[in-house]
């Protein structure tokens, strides 16, 4: 029985987790579950799942949480000091990490520092302190098992091998739902067409982030530090079908791909039963209804936003964190309706720019890059209205 904690269990990932524990039906116990502020779908998952803990970040979420929950057994924790006692608990074997954006970022390291295993769904993290990360992995001996579906796409094609025998590893991405519009029909488009996703189903921010291929450069930066790889051994196809989830080329010219059905709930349960490959009750990919693969060379010009991401790998330092930094906030500003859907690029550009790098950044640098991009992007986009 492993003991496993989901923090942001209210989230896409966070729900397909709890699809993935319920099919699964044994081998795994709830411990503790979190939510920025969900309590309709928290208390479903509590009834359920009967975690020892809840964390709740919203003050307001946490007692109307306390007067509805009959079930007294729950403690309920609050905010980043109650992310901090999960991680800290010793009961717990295992982490999902399917909080968004860069509020995982210190629960991620709370969990390492607590020699914690991570199935790690969230990519902001990475990009914002990789080596950082990657160091405290090292040093407390745990392991990072990678959900989102190109990373464990690579991890289970790399197997055993060592990462100097890779020569390329390529990043697959389905092109988002503007893969064929004209770059001038991207201004003034809707909230509501930016999030309609012809493949996935998932949380407001990634969805924009996959309109615009910043998810795909995020995730350029996510690989680089997992696998240590340098940017220019990382590269991107667009791949409507999203049927190949991302390939490893390697230096004998093998290429290994990895292949399913377009579904969140494959890498989500490889991440958590691994080293065992666990049945599903999904169907298998059908290979005559698909006929064919196909593949195309990502357009700079209508992404941009990808473009950045690679400037970014390659000045590395506290760039990646800016750029994270500008584009949540452009993020949040287009979903507020304050900023249009065209202009995001142009924010983290100027962000970019104005900012001066640190090169070998400590936690304390990277927080403060944070911080200082997000205002530098809020006075940007105030200055724009
Ligand atoms: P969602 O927006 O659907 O869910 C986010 C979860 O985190 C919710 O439980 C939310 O609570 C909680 N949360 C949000 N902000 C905070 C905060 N400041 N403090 C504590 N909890 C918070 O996102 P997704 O599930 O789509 O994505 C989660 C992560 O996984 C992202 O980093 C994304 O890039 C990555 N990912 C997602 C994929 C997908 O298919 N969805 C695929 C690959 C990676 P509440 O419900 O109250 O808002
Ligand atoms: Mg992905």
């Amino acid at each position: 029985m492993k003991h496993i904690a989901i923090l942001g269990s209210t989230g896409s990932i966070g729900q397909n987790t709890l699809n993935v524990v319920r099919d699964l039906k044994r081998g795994f116990r709830i411990v503790a579950l979190s939510t920025n502020s969900n309590i309709a779908i928290l208390l479903r998952q509590i009834k359920e799942f009967h975690p020892e803990f809840v964390c709740i970040k919203d003050l307001d979420a946490a007692s109307a949480l306390r007067a509805q929950l009959k079930n007294k057994n729950v403690k309920i924790l609050l905010g980043e000091e109650g992310l901090e006692e999960i991680a800290r608990n010793k009961k717990i074997e295992q982490i999902v990490l399917a909080i968004s954006g860069s509020s995982a970022l210190r629960p991620l390291l709370k969990a390492l520092d607590s020699a914690k295993n991570i199935a790690l769904a969230n990519k902001e993290a990475l990009v914002m302190a990789g080596p950082i990360i990657m160091n405290k992995v090292k040093k407390n001996k745990v392991n990072i098992i990678p959900i989102d579906s190109e990373q464990s796409a690579i991890w289970q094609c790399l197997g055993e091998e060592e990462i100097g025998k890779i020569k390329n590893i390529y990043l697959t991405a389905s092109g988002g739902p503007f893969r064929n519009i004209r770059v001038s029909a991207l201004k003034n488009i809707s909230i509501k067409r930016v999030l309609k996703h012809p493949r996935w189903k998932m949380g407001e921010k990634i969805s924009v982030d996959c309109a615009n291929l910043m998810n795909k450069g995020l995730e350029v930066l996510e690989a680089m530090a997992l696998f240590g790889l340098g940017v220019d051994k990382i590269k991107v196809i667009i791949h409507p079908e999203a049927v190949i989830h991302s390939m490893v080329e390697f230096v004998d010219g093998v290429i290994m791909a990895q292949l399913s059905v377009t579904d969140m709930r494959i890498p989500i349960q490889y991440a958590l039963s691994y080293p065992e490959r666990r049945k599903t009750k999904l169907a298998s990919l059908d290979f005559f209804k698909l006929k064919s693969l196909n593949f195309y060379k990502p357009d700079l010009n209508r992404f941009p936003c990808l473009r950045l991401a690679y400037r970014a790998a390659r000045e590395r330092g506290t760039m990646p964190c800016v750029l994270n930094a500008a584009n949540e906030i452009s993020v949040e500003a287009f979903l507020n309706n304050r900023l249009d859907f065209s202009y995001i690029p142009q924010v983290i550009l100027k962000v970019m720019d104005r900012h001066k790098k640190v090169k070998n950044p400590n936690l304390g640098d990277i927080f403060k890059a944070d911080l200082w991009a997000k205002n530098e992007s809020r006075s940007i986009i105030n200055n724009m209205n």
